[in-house]
């Protein structure tokens, strides 16, 4: 498997760190204080093409490959996990379904707005009864005279509530077959009758990040607008998930590195007992550790990307790369919150947002535990 990073990865990475570096990393701090969505910023991720990434050039996306991908989403959670879930969601889970299992009609509506970043998407999967058991899903799609009418709710949804959500993907159950329920994925336009976006969460962290519940009572969309084949929407959105994993765990590797940049840059800078704190070797150890938990998490998540891109099955990497870093993110903060001493603790210092931002790497997209399960189910077990 090689991994030398072709010019155009290093180019796409590159243009990523310094659009962080100029343009998020001076807002990141206000817009989680005022928990404000980043509208400017995505305006420009749009004009620079990093909505769309992994879309074809037709539809106005950027035709890259996942490796590119989880390139720039690492950058952007090095300096803010807000910004780079509005991104990642909108891409791997609200956008990806429409390319993927979209007709031409549905293509052709959505995705050159989608790509462009115009309009935002959202995957509306969980439910207040259906989260890790995700095909526990109550919400029902009836056909009643060429329309499906929906009903149900879904729980913690991604950049549906902005002024630019533009649909939102859902699971609903549409019938039976054999005795088993059918799930199917259909489209919701924002501001259709009967889809009502609640408030928004008051979170721990993302909280730059636009996250809602969502509710259906008698919504009427077109029979069209039935999203793949008809019983295939669980499966569907497995696979989406799968997938989703390559952008959670470069989330987690970005937010990782981010945390140790600013570990070790304070670490040089705060002196104690007439030295700077990054001579003592307690110190060292920690941002030794972590830096090389860093390259390893980073490889195998490089991996996960590299085995998406060449066909292979990826599932279990993906799921191994979602798992350690997710965890790696959690520690990394943590104990770089530590090198900051209480300054950690103070928001001014970027460390104690990560801190924040970083637990939801263990539980979205699959928990830790649901990790778990599909690495040992890969295995056999
Ligand atoms: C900020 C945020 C954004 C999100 N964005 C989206 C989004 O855009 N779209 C979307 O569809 N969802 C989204 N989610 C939902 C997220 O994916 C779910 O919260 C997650 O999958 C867990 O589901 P749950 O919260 O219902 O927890 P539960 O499934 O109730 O789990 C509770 C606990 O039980 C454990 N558990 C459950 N089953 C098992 C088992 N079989 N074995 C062992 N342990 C188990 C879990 O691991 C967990 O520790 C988001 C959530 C948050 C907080």
């Amino acid at each position: 498997m090689d991994l030398e990073l072709t010019n155009e990865q290093r180019l796409l990475r590159d243009t990523v760190r310094e659009f962080a570096r100029a343009e998020v990393a001076p807002v990141a701090e206000e817009l989680d204080r005022e928990k404000r969505f980043p509208y400017e910023i995505v305006a420009k991720m749009g004009e620079l093409g990093l909505m769309g990434i992994p879309f074809p050039e037709d539809y106005g996306g950027g035709g890259a490959d996942t490796l590119s991908y989880a390139l720039a989403v690492e950058e952007l959670a090095r300096v803010d996990s807000s910004v780079c879930i509005t991104m990642a969601a909108h891409t791997s889970l609200g956008t990806m379904p429409i390319y993927l299992w979209g007709s031409d009609e549905q293509k052709a509506e959505w995705l050159p707005q989608l790509c462009s970043g115009t309009r935002l998407a959202s995957f509306g999967l969980t439910e207040p009864e259906a989260g890790s058991d995700a095909g526990n899903t109550r919400t029902t799609a009836i056909l009643v005279d060429g329309e499906w009418a929906i009903q149900g709710a879904k729980q913690f949804i991604t950049n549906a509530g902005t002024e630019i959500s533009g649909c939102v993907s859902i699971t609903a159950v549409t019938g039976e077959a054999d005795g088993r329920r059918e799930i199917s994925n259909l489209i919701i336009p924002t501001g259709t009758p009967g889809y009502d976006v609640g408030e928004p969460y008051r979170k721990m962290g993302w909280n730059a990040s636009d996250t809602r519940p969502l509710a259906f009572v008698d919504c009427r969309i077109p029979e069209g607008n039935l999203l793949g084949r008809r019983g295939d929407g669980f499966k569907n959105f497995l696979h989406i998930l799968d997938g989703g994993r390559i952008g959670v765990a470069a989330m987690g590797v970005g937010l990782a590195q981010g945390a140790l940049d600013e570990a070790i840059s304070y670490a040089k800078e705060r002196r104690a007992f007439g030295q700077p704190i990054s001579k003592f070797q307690a110190i060292q150890a920690k941002i030794a550790d972590i830096s090389a938990q860093i390259e390893a998490a980073r490889l195998l998540t490089w991996r996960a990307a590299l085995e998406k891109d060449a066909g292979m099955p990826f599932t279990l990497t993906a799921a191994q790369a979602k798992l350690i870093t997710g965890r790696l993110a959690v520690r990394a903060t943590e104990e770089a919150v530590q090198i900051h001493g209480g300054y950690g603790y103070i928001e001014e210092y970027p460390v104690c947002r990560f801190y924040r931002d970083a637990k939801i790497l263990t539980i979205g997209e699959g928990t830790d535990e649901v990790q778990q399960m599909v690495i040992a189910r890969q295995l056999g077990c």
